[in-house]
């Protein structure tokens, strides 16, 4: 089933959206990417005369009813892109909500509180003594899963069909993102940010333009071990930044200084270099870093060889070479992905690497290279540097897009698939 050629006429459309945006102390959303991206898919049911219950989690809350996560803080804003009233339902649950579901009208919304409110979302029990045995354990489990399929079953009851638009929680059996889909075998399909992210993780792993550079930053080795493996099967070309760096530098004899470092990775960051010289896969590191005498944004800073930094300095972000090696590799390239900022972003002073490599491949982009952003902190990153629109998709899944890319079948997919 296709959201283009389903009748919404009269239906009401449950849609699973991905809304667990980011906000400040004062509840404001900060960055509303998320919101903007599921807007097509519930006009189009509006537009079609359907009516529409979004539904979606925000952050880890422990407990119900833990205010500090209630979806009643994003209603405005998901009101002002839209352009239509959100009727709030205070609860998943509750009479409440289903009245509201029952009368909803076509061209009205409606929005339930926080999935993650209850427990039966993820089906994973709460509150255990930390002591619990491990035959209370499977008890507290039993119990959830049993409860697990009433909370489904009301939640679908409020539907006449199903959407599951939130790519972000895809690779997560829960009761909204897959559970919920066998209750309409002929009413269930994808909205247009999963079919948009499937489409564009599909067209790059299985189909790409030749050469095809990955950049893979971030923190740690033992995050990306696999997406490192998958795309060595893919690629031309990979360029490792961020942190990562000093796990490959040391492992090979380099000197790292205090900079991020995980030495139980040496065998596997050896291992990833021999296989990636078996494949011909030309592999990139940054040849100098930008370090730093603290983890401050006042530290004082220096460029070392990222292979011989002293103690007591740490590489917080890629070196002058480094910027001009990645450009100039990565302008001679046709597919372009990128997962992970190649520095410590967050703080000015050691951006620039990443706002760098967001720069070229924009300028790549504009010369005809396909580039596919995704993983969180890439999309805070290119959001940061305000160039977002000038790539060829951001990609709204952080664990969703790593996982999809390394091949594992995800429920929220396959619940649509089946
Ligand atoms: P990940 O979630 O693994 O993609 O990691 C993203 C995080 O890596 C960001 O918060 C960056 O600040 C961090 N990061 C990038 N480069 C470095 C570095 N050289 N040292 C420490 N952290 C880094």
């Amino acid at each position: 089933m296709k959201i283009d050629s389903y009748d919404f006429n009269g239906k009401r459309a449950i849609i699973r959206v991905d809304f667990n945006v980011p906000l400040n102390d004062k509840f404001e959303v900060t960055d509303d990417t998320r919101i903007r991206a599921a807007i097509p898919t519930i006009k189009k049911v509006l537009e079609k005369g359907g009516s529409v219950i979004l539904m979606s989690h925000l952050g880890r809350p422990k407990k119900n009813n833990d205010m500090k996560f209630s979806l009643e803080h994003i209603v405005s804003a998901v009101e002002q892109r839209l352009g239509v009233k959100v009727k709030f339902a205070g609860d998943c649950m509750g009479e409440k909500a289903a009245e509201m579901a029952k009368e909803l009208k076509p061209g009205e919304v409606m929005m339930l509180e926080n999935l993650r409110f209850y427990a039966e979302e993820e089906g994973k029990p709460r509150g255990l003594a930390e002591d619990a045995t491990d035959e209370q354990k499977a008890e507290a489990k039993k119990a959830v899963k049993a409860s697990q399929k009433d909370f489904v079953k009301k939640l679908a009851s409020y539907a006449d069909v199903y959407i599951n638009d939130a790519f972000g929680t895809a690779h997560r059996a829960h009761a909204s993102t897959a559970l919920i889909a066998d209750y309409f075998p002929n009413d269930k399909m994808f909205g247009y940010v999963m079919e948009g992210e499937l489409k564009a993780i599909d067209g790059v792993m299985e189909n790409p333009q030749r050469p095809f550079v990955a950049i893979i930053g971030g923190s740690k080795v033992s995050t990306k071990i696999t997406i490192l493996e998958k795309l060595m099967e893919k690629v031309d070309s990979l360029i490792i930044g961020g942190g990562m760096t000093y796990t490959f530098m040391a492992a090979q004899g380099g000197k790292v200084g205090n900079s991020i470092c995980e030495p139980d990775m040496f065998p596997t960051a050896l291992e990833i270099l021999k296989k990636a010289e078996a494949k011909g896969v030309k592999m990139i590191f940054a040849e100098d870093a930008l370090c730093a005498d603290a983890f401050s944004e006042e530290a004082n800073t220096k460029t070392c060889p990222s292979n011989d930094i002293p103690d007591g300095w740490e590489g917080l972000d890629i070196g002058e070479k480094a910027k001009k090696s990645f450009r100039d590799h990565i302008l001679g390239c046709k597919t372009i992905l990128w997962n992970g900022p190649v520095g410590v972003f967050e703080m000015n002073k050691f951006a620039t690497g990443s706002k760098a490599v967001a720069e070229v491949i924009a300028e790549a982009t504009a010369q005809g290279a396909y580039s596919l952003i995704g993983g969180g902190d890439s999309v805070a990153c290119i959001n940061k540097f305000g160039l977002a629109d000038k790539v060829s998709y951001v990609s709204t899944g952080g664990g969703a897009l790593l996982e999809y890319m390394e091949g594992k079948e995800l429920p929220g997919v396959a619940a649509i698939r089946k």
